[in-house]
């Protein structure tokens, strides 16, 4: 019942819910393979966890390349001689109106949030099969099991997929890999600031301010690491207690 030493490999992990499960992790004594696009932040992050004495391996990475995905993956096996979970937490939330038709939008969330998660699990899951053993954990969300509409429907859309292909996983692949879905309502992040559309903007910033910290969701995404091997924990909802939706 043990997190330390495990090899846990988080995209997205530049910033909010990925800094914050990695800087937990780190503190539970775990390896860590970081990935994210945005280099420099990824090594500030390493530099100062490797400072108090933890392994960790920074691959810059867009998980919308397969290409770039499975190096990420296979660097990780190279450095650490294993890898024991990935987290596909790498995401986009653009909100707007239907009407608005911003497809380009509607493109990059289904690229990031539900291909970079497949892409992920095309990856993982041949490492996880010959180990005989591996976690996958995916980010979706509260708006992953209700439509946050107006404005969220796309994302929604992204965040439904994530929960089914990852309850889809779980049946195809239990025995000894693991699969958890983590269902946050609104966290203090820089997942606010995605959206292009001003009046969705501002009503999300307005909604944010009751967001909880990032390291609630690093809490969680420990409890399902740590629990015995025999122990899947499938899916976590957690949201501020004020929050409705
Ligand atoms: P942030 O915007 O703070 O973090 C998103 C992360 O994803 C960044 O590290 C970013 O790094 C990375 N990312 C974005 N695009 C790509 C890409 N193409 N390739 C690789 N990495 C990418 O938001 P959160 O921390 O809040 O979001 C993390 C996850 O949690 C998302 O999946 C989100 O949907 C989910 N979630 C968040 C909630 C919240 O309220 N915050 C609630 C429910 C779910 P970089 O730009 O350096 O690539």
């Amino acid at each position: 019942m043990s997190i330390e030493n495990k090899v846990v490999l988080i995209t997205g992990a530049s910033s909010g819910l990925g800094e914050a499960t990695a800087r937990h992790l780190a503190e539970r004594g775990a390896k860590l393979a970081l990935a994210a696009r945005r280099q420099d932040k990824l090594e500030t992050i390493a530099e100062d966890l490797r400072a108090k004495g933890t392994e960790v391996e920074v691959i810059q990475t867009d998980v919308t390349d397969r290409a770039q995905v499975q190096t990420m993956v296979d660097r990780t096996v190279e450095r650490f001689g294993r890898m024991d979970v990935i987290v596909n937490n790498a995401g986009l939330m653009a909100i707007a109106p239907m009407d608005e038709a911003k497809v380009d939008e509607w493109d990059k969330m289904i690229d990031i949030n539900i291909k970079g998660v497949l892409y992920g699990i095309a990856s993982a899951l041949p490492v996880f099969r010959k180990q005989q053993s591996g976690h996958f954990i995916n980010l979706s969300s509260v708006a992953g099991i209700k439509v946050f509409a107006p404005g969220g429907t796309v994302y929604s859309g992204t965040k439904y997929a994530v929960r089914a292909i990852t309850d889809g996983l779980r049946a195809e692949v239990g025995g000894n890999i693991r699969t958890t879905s983590i269902e946050p309502g609104a966290v203090d992040s820089e997942l606010k600031y995605g959206s292009s559309h001003e009046e969705s903007s501002e009503a999300v910033q307005q909604f944010y301010q009751q967001a909880i910290p990032s390291d609630s969701v690093a809490r969680a995404i420990a409890y399902a690491i740590e629990q015995p091997d025999e122990v899947d924990i499938n899916e976590i909802v957690l949201r501020p207690t004020s929050q409705e939706f």
